[in-house]
């Protein structure tokens, strides 16, 4: 049984209150951890912590602190076992999951923000032979960073690095469901000399501490990820303070596929695209549109290679889906597959809890991989974020229509589109209201590319340059000669 501290000033402390709470393990029902339950009062001092560190931090060069960056880095692949482990406990991912992608991807965060701040460069422009203009990038003091459960340390990492890269000091909250590998990241960064100060973490409830974070009157710059309803309440808490923020919010993407598709490659990746990581993650397709001359043939081969899924045991390495985050997720899920019949929709596959999961995790929350059709596109099912293996397949006519359908939701996060005809691809792409558009793929990432959503997905951008200029102030300094 893990205790959890927090990591403040340089030193892992107990929460002021003296409380925890429980965390659960969702494969297994099991109390794994206890977990500080921490308020304002830590924040209080950890926000004094970061801004002691700060002068001193920003003031370090920048090859030092990537330098320090490399070898977190270097520190995580070093723990790729304990960390990959802790990762697939908390959440109820697949053990293979968290070994080939989260953890790898937390390691990369680190290197990729170590390396572009040695190149992250401003403007200069000269005015006629009278003046000089050059830009100043400075970094903006204590940056709040709060992430979620389902891709704990790679979303963790994600904001902590360009932070620190760019000479902020960090006050991080991870989410109260999944908190160990953000402890082991701590530890690392204390086993590796970042200064006291300069990153610390705080665990606990969103409503208390997290909200009290946003809310501190140091921290001028708060990078949230999490669900639309928590960063709009953010964005109130924030505003009269004038806070800089970025906002990564819920999605509900479409994955359009036209008949002339590779339709191998469509199925091998739209299955992976609406179930990977128990459709828990905020890319996942979940709703599907077919042309109307491939949709019997598609829906048919979907459903077939969706019922070869395997749900069970996380450290089964040929498990595809494991447990949800928590049974409260559990019910939700659940409960838009109810919803879903009660809209006419009809399950062709799934549909409840999963069976055979294996002995050990017979008191575990996990749902069946399933497929719905015959929903309207405008109900709450195809209109709302469920956020677990449940997709909708419906059929399409025209390409103005599937773009009508694709864009008729308030979330704005990305799209997958499959076609061969390079035209289309590019028109349809241009017409898409979403940050991202991946054409015949899913989740291929390139750090150095702009990463957000439009609409109730989100404000702002992460991802190379844009998470560097996020956390730094332009300064222009005109200088008469
Ligand atoms: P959540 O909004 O419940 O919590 C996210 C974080 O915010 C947690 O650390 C939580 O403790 C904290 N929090 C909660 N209430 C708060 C408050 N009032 N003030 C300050 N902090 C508060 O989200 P979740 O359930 O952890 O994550 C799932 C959601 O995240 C989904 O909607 C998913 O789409 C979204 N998500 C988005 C992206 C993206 O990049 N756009 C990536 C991953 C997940």
């Amino acid at each position: 049984m893990l205790t959890i501290t927090n990591y403040v000033n340089g030193r892992f402390v107990g929460p002021t209150s003296g409380q925890t709470f429980p965390k659960i393990d969702p494969a297994t029902g099991a109390v794994i951890a206890h977990v500080p339950d921490s308020d304002e009062r830590d924040v209080a001092q950890a926000v004094e912590a970061a801004a002691n560190a700060f002068p001193s931090w920003s003031r370090t060069p920048a090859a030092e602190r990537s330098r320090l960056l490399m070898t977190i880095a270097q520190r995580i692949e070093d723990r790729l076992a304990p960390l990959a482990e802790a990762e697939c406990r908390d959440p109820g991912k697949p053990l293979r999951l968290a070994k080939t992608v989260d953890i790898p991807r937390s390691a990369s965060n680190f290197r990729f923000f170590a390396t572009a701040i040695q190149t992250f460069h401003s403007e200069a422009y000269r005015t006629d032979q009278l003046a000089l203009n050059y830009t100043l990038l400075q970094p903006r003091g204590v940056a709040g960073l709060l992430s979620p459960w389902n891709l704990p340390l790679y979303l963790f990492s994600w904001k902590i690095a360009p932070a620190l890269a760019t000479g902020n000091t960090v006050v991080a909250k991870p989410s109260e469901l999944t908190p160990t590998t953000a402890h082991l990241l701590a530890e690392i960064a204390q086993e590796v000399g970042v200064p006291a100060g300069v990153f610390n973490v705080l665990h606990g409830y969103g409503h208390k501490v997290g909200a009290a974070l946003v809310a501190h009157p140091r921290v001028p710059t708060i990078s949230f990820t999490g669900g639309t309803a928590t960063g709009a309440a953010i964005a109130r808490a924030a505003a009269p303070l004038f806070k800089k923020i970025a906002l990564e919010l819920g999605g509900k993407n479409p994955n359009v596929v036209f008949a002339d598709a590779d339709i191998d490659e469509v199925l091998k990746t739209s299955v992976r695209s609406s179930f990977e990581n128990q459709g828990e993650i905020c890319l996942c397709g979940s709703r599907i549109f077919v042309e109307a001359s491939l949709y019997p043939s598609f829906v048919e081969r979907f459903v077939e290679a969706t019922r070869r899924l395997k749900v069970g045991d996380l450290l089964d390495p040929t498990v595809d889906q494991g447990a949800l985050i928590s049974r409260a997720h559990f019910d939700k899920v659940t409960s838009y597959i109810q919803l879903a019949k009660a809209e006419g929709g009809r399950i062709l596959c799934g549909g409840g809890p999963a069976k055979g999961v294996g002995q050990r995790c017979q008191s575990g929350v996990f749902v069946e991989p399933t497929v719905i059709v015959d929903l309207d596109v405008n109900c709450r099912v195809n209109q709302e974020e469920i956020f677990g293996p449940v997709v909708t397949i419906a059929p399409f006519r025209t390409e103005d229509e599937v773009i009508r359908h694709a864009n008729a939701t308030p979330f704005g996060l990305s799209a997958s589109l499959w076609t061969q005809n390079l035209g289309r691809a590019h028109r349809v792409a241009e017409q898409l209201e979403c940050g991202t558009v991946w054409v015949n793929c899913w989740l291929l990432r390139d750090l150095r590319t702009p990463f957000g959503g439009t609409k109730n997905s989100g404000v702002g951008r992460e991802g190379g340059d844009e998470a560097l200029r996020f956390f730094t102030e332009p300064k222009t300094v005109c200088i008469k000669y």
